[in-house]
């Protein structure tokens, strides 16, 4: 008989978790996929999965996922997530490795109704077709509520055992954990900078001034407090470590600026113009570092290293 195997989307979530445990249950081969991005790790599944025993396949699409956000398709949700492009782009990811690796199918943790953008009936539809699944694509916590996939009309899935659970309450989810003894799990979209309202405003306004952004320009939105003036933007550290990664990511054309004779944060002048950085914005950059210094805020005189 054949060795029916499947490729799982696999977050560590708690969805995630539970859809891989409805089909281990029927005795169906399972292997998780996750994903890299400059926006979020593969951490959480990695210790999900290790404590399910599930083995794992780490991709890094952080290069075509920022293409990707920087101008999706069907747009963003309330911050700037555009989880349909996201999903689309992860399914179509899974689909080749499920050529590849021969895969009987792709599964997801999925809910119907569960998120308001990504997750009503059409736009599961429409994930399904732009990922070219068509037909290989189960969502076992919905699975009864959506028509029937390839893998249970052909038996090797079977459907009566799959979930009918939908919408926003978790009640089902967490009775189900309790059931599978699953004590600990992350917030749904939990690791997803672009779920974050704050991390979105810094992201926005990059995009405004810098769309050729990349991975270095994403890395110092993580960092520091920012103030931007036309094209210059203002980085400033909060602490010893935001002060070293800041310092790894300046670039030709940007400044560095610390205070000789205090502590203090180290700032950074990154530059996204063709013009050299003005004076008037090289002041505030001194003016802001002295402010952020404890033991600077009040003096008079304050002189500066300046590290072009
Ligand atoms: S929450 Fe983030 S990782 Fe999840 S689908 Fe949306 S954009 Fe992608």
């Amino acid at each position: 008989m054949k060795k029916i195997r499947v490729l799982l989307l696999f977050s560590g979530g708690l969805d995630s978790i539970l859809a891989t445990k409805v089909l281990m249950e029927q005795g169906i081969e399972v292997k998780g996929i996750t994903f890299k991005s400059y926006f979020f790790d593969a951490e959480q599944a990695k210790k999900a999965a290790k404590k399910i025993k599930l083995a794992l396949k780490i991709v890094d699409f952080s290069k075509e996922h920022l293409k990707m956000v920087k101008n999706p398709k069907y747009g963003y949700g309330k911050a700037i997530n555009p989880c349909i492009d996201c999903h689309i782009l992860m399914l179509k990811k899974a689909k080749a490795v499920m050529k590849k690796e021969k895969f009987s199918f792709v599964a997801t943790g999925e809910v119907l109704g569960e998120r308001p953008m990504s997750q009503n009936k059409g736009a599961l539809g429409l994930i399904e077709k732009e990922s070219g699944l068509k037909g290989y694509l189960l969502r076992p916590l919905s699975a009864k509520l959506l028509k029937p996939t390839i893998p249970e009309k052909l038996g090797w899935v079977d459907r009566e055992k799959l979930l009918d659970i939908s919408g926003r309450s978790r009640k089902k989810q967490i009775a189900l954990a309790k059931k599978y003894k699953i004590k600990k799990y992350p917030t749904p979209a939990g690791g997803c900078l672009l779920c974050d309202l704050e991390f979105s405003k810094r992201l926005r306004e990059l995009l405004k001034i810098y769309p050729r952004c990349e991975g270095n320009d994403i890395g110092l939105l993580k960092l520091g407090r920012h103030f931007c003036f036309a094209k210059t933007k203002i980085i400033i550290g909060r602490n010893e470590e935001e002060n070293e990664k800041i310092k790894k990511l300046k670039n030709k054309g940007d400044i560095l600026i610390e205070m000789k004779n205090y502590p203090g944060p180290l700032t950074l002048v990154k530059n996204y113009s063709r013009l050299k950085i003005s004076k008037s914005v090289l002041e505030k950059a001194k003016k802001l570092t002295q402010y952020y210094s404890t033991k600077a805020r009040y003096e008079r005189v304050v002189e500066f290293d300046i590290i072009i």
